[in-house]
């Protein structure tokens, strides 16, 4: 049958590009109408599916009849360049999802035959697995003023991808608030309600992973191109692009394809796109093109109902003052919410104990930072001497050695910010000194932090400890 179709593909394509693209497909086998034909690399392929495929539709349905299908057949010479590992691992926490016609990064796998039914012609029929975790939904995602904007965008983008003015969506926001929910949300809407298009989530680190990977093998084009094959292009914490130049350069490239031909984007970052570091200037600036929306700490009603929800869908129960108890306390990030709970049914399972009011005490004890111990001015003295490695009988001294002023007054400073003392008894506790040289040193360290990042940095990694010290 082959030889039956390059006999006519020959009387129609010129000789030269049916030397190049023709004479090097082996057929492999004729299946139940299937023509499975073996091509030399990914991008043979693309090429043939760009500029032939109408034709070799035609042909074959006259040869097989009207439901002939034609399978491709990647096979890369061992030792080759052209080698495509960016092969995306599932995510292990959740099952693959086994839709029949989705096929692993099929252009990326050697011998993997790349399904390729003439349907829809015109249209890409690239069938790639989305990596999307199907739990993440906007059904699943609870709205509150903390996320309305961002969530709605999503859902606005997620039913015209590309046709809004949210190109790209950047959410952001602090960590477990909710980014990677939020844009996987807007992945699996866009499957159920455009089931043709191709979408994709990756992470900013395994897209930088495949890039250094792809330019090991000299094979960056093939990378470019498989990206440009994307309808919808969800990137995470794109802050991880912080001083990648050449991926940075590659996604740029990709960025502009996908922006022209009207394809959508979805980014998310740790914080605003404008304050992203060690990113060039003229991505942020297409960053600027669509909407950025953050994410919040979610208010004391939208972590009741966050929680709730999660027990429903878990078929788990508890008593609504546990919940509460929970709901009031963790005030940090949805990702904690949901781990207190999970601790507190671990706990409750183990023990073979009721949840109760007094056992979510116990457990969340580890979860909610308070200041369970006094912190003291000596404690402080201590652990300043010891980053700063000035001995401690130095602070109550009269030396002006500038470092060791210098210790001294971080000590009143931070002394001052986390204890109760008053100014007086600061300046009792470094050798009887009054209360306008702690007001004096405070000042001095207030200033440092505005002018000098490497002190500023310093003084933030010790408040650090101080604080870490009292939990
Ligand atoms: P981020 O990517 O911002 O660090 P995630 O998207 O991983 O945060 O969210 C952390 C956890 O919190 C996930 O389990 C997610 O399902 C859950 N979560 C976050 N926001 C919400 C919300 N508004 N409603 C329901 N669950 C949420
Ligand atoms: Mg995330």
């Amino acid at each position: 049958v082959w030889e039956k179709c390059l006999s006519i593909i020959r009387d129609i394509v010129e000789w030269q590009p049916y030397k190049t693209w023709f004479e090097p497909i082996k057929p492999v086998k004729l299946e139940n109408n299937v023509l499975t034909i073996q091509v030399p690399s990914q991008f043979f392929y693309e090429y043939l599916e760009e500029h032939y495929v109408e034709l070799l539709a035609k042909i074959l349905r006259r040869e097989l009849g009207k439901d002939a299908r034609l399978e491709y057949r990647i096979v890369v010479e061992k030792g080759s360049a052209q080698r495509h590992p960016a092969t995306v691992d599932m995510p292990t926490h959740y099952d693959k999802p086994q839709t029949q016609n989705e096929v692993d990064f099929p252009l990326f796998q050697q011998n993997t035959p790349v399904k390729n039914p003439f349907v829809i012609p015109g249209l890409k029929r690239i069938q790639i697995d989305s990596q999307l975790n199907p739990h993440y939904t906007f059904e699943t995602f609870i709205e509150g003023d903390c996320n309305r904007v961002a969530r709605r965008a999503g859902k606005a983008v997620a039913e015209k991808p590309g046709a809004t003015s949210f190109n790209p969506l950047v959410i952001y926001g602090g960590v477990g608030l909710g980014k990677t929910h939020l844009a996987q949300a807007v992945g699996n809407a866009v499957k159920k309600l455009h089931p043709h298009k191709t979408v994709l989530y990756v992470s900013t680190e395994k897209f930088i992973n495949q890039f250094i990977d792809h330019s090991k093998h000299n094979a960056i084009n093939d990378f470019i191109h498989f990206y440009q094959l994307i309808d919808v292009l969800i990137l995470d914490d794109i802050q991880f692009f912080a001083n990648a130049e050449k991926s940075q350069d590659a996604f740029f490239a990709i960025f502009n394809h996908l922006h022209q031909s009207g394809k959508q984007l979805v980014l998310t970052s740790d914080k605003p796109p404008k304050d992203l570091e060690k990113v060039q200037e003229r991505l942020l600036s297409r960053f600027r093109w669509g909407l950025s929306a953050d994410l919040q700490v979610p208010d004391f009603e939208t972590r009741m109902e966050i929680l709730e929800n999660k027990m429903r869908n878990d078929g788990l129960e508890m008593p609504k003052e546990v919940v509460k108890y929970i709901a009031y306390n963790i005030q940090t990030n949805v990702r904690e919410l949901e781990g207190a709970l999970i601790s507190l049914l671990a706990q409750s399972s183990l023990n073979r104990k009721e949840i109760d009011l007094d056992l979510a005490k116990k457990v969340l004890k580890s979860f909610i930072k308070t200041s369970s111990k006094e912190i003291t001015i000596e404690a402080i003295q201590r652990m300043v001497c010891e980053h700063l490695g000035v001995p401690y009988e130095k602070l109550l001294e009269k030396t002006r050695k500038r470092e060791i002023v210098q210790a001294r007054q971080i000590t009143m400073y931070l002394a001052k910010s986390f204890t109760k003392n008053s100014l007086k008894t600061i300046g009792e506790h470094f050798g009887g000194r009054d209360h306008t040289t702690v007001i004096h040193s405070c000042q001095t360290v207030k200033d440092l932090m505005e002018t000098d990042t490497a002190f500023r940095e310093m003084l933030m990694e010790l408040q650090q400890k101080v604080q870490l010290s009292a939990l």
